[in-house]
């Protein structure tokens, strides 16, 4: 079958390699679109090894489509379903898991292998997070439950309440998400900040209240302007870098929330000044992945349409120009998701 390797920093080729051999339990699904992530992003232009990822791999891990092949023992699915799966599966059985924080998993088991004309899918993974894309989803739609479902568990962690004023740093993909699910969850005013005009405006277009060009504005005190002088209810750091993460904690107001969300650099440190969290009870979380019950409630969103997703697929591939895809995505300032069909 055709896949796109990644061997290294922007290394990228498209390979045959061989067809998946499904075992007892497994289940081989022929992958109809796949889309691409921040993440991913990230990792093909800095080669940033995560724990979850070794190279070289098939790229790839937001994907949908449809069962061809069922290994033994399985009830559920059927060939021909239309589902979704991953990219983690966590193990139910370690201190964490037994703690309900599926999230941070002992033994999590993560699937790559997106950008691929199939994905097998691990026996544990069948079991605890695949599910079946309804009918009148698109398959590019229902991959994009994973970061539904990683935002999902942040803004929860956050718990964000009807009537907020929640300011978000960055108007990628990820913070894109969280500005269409904060205000379902009833925001009085969202304020995106982002350095690209561009996806400001696009982030006006999905709903936005007020938008920030962090480069031509002074962020605090625009922050403080919009907020009576008083600073966000909740704030979310949607970029990963230590100097948003920090700005973040300027943005809130006195008993307020900020959610950390994305991943910085390895080994990154940020500095906290003790007033913000003493005198001014300022609440700090980090958010780490997420957990099977939000990726079916991602599923379920997008699926009733609560949370429109659609307008996030900026442009449709084909995987033999996945390295083209990447490229693009790396300079562009409109592209938001591109849609990858093998
Ligand atoms: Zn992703
Ligand atoms: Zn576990």
């Amino acid at each position: 079958m055709r896949a796109a390797m990644l061997y290294g920093v922007r290394d990228l080729r498209i390979e045959d390699v061989p067809k998946p051999e499904v075992e007892a339990g497994e289940v081989l699904v022929k992958v109809k679109a796949a889309t691409t992530c921040g993440t991913d992003l990230k990792i093909f232009q800095r080669g940033y090894v995560e724990k979850v990822i070794r190279l070289p791999t098939i790229f790839g891990h937001e994907w949908a489509g449809e069962v061809v092949e069922i290994g033994e023992g399985l009830d559920w699915p059927t060939k021909g379903m239309h589902v979704r799966a991953g990219n983690s599966a966590p193990c139910l059985h370690c201190s964490m898991c037994q703690r309900g924080k599926y999230n941070l998993c002992e033994n999590m088991i993560w699937l790559w292998g997106a950008y691929a004309e199939y994905i097998k899918v691990p026996a544990r993974m069948v079991l605890v997070n695949m599910q079946e894309i309804p009918g009148h989803v698109s398959y590019e739609e229902a991959a994009l439950t994973e970061p539904l479902a990683c935002v999902l568990h942040g803004v929860e962690e956050a718990s964000v309440k009807l009537g907020d004023t929640v300011a978000i740093i960055g108007a990628g993909p990820i913070g894109l998400l969280h500005l269409l699910t904060v205000k379902k969850m009833g925001a009085e005013k969202t304020i995106i900040i982002d350095l690209v005009e561009e996806r400001l405006s696009f982030a006006e277009k999905m709903g936005a209240d007020e938008t920030i060009n962090a480069g031509k504005t002074h962020v605090i005190e625009a922050v403080k302007q919009l907020t009576g002088g008083y600073g966000a209810d909740i704030v979310i750091e949607a970029i990963g870098l230590p100097a948003t993460w920090e700005q973040a904690l300027r943005l809130v107001r006195k008993g307020g929330t900020v959610l950390e969300f994305g991943g910085c650099p390895p080994g990154a440190e940020i500095r906290l000044n003790a007033e913000l969290l003493h005198y001014g009870e300022v609440k700090v979380l980090g958010a780490f992945h997420t957990t099977p019950l939000h990726f079916r409630k991602a599923l379920n969103l997008i699926a009733s349409k609560t949370i429109d997703v659609k307008s996030l697929i900026t442009r449709k591939m084909k995987l033999e120009n996945i390295k083209k895809a990447f490229e693009i995505l790396s300079t562009s300032k409109t592209e938001i998701k591109i849609a990858i069909a093998p």
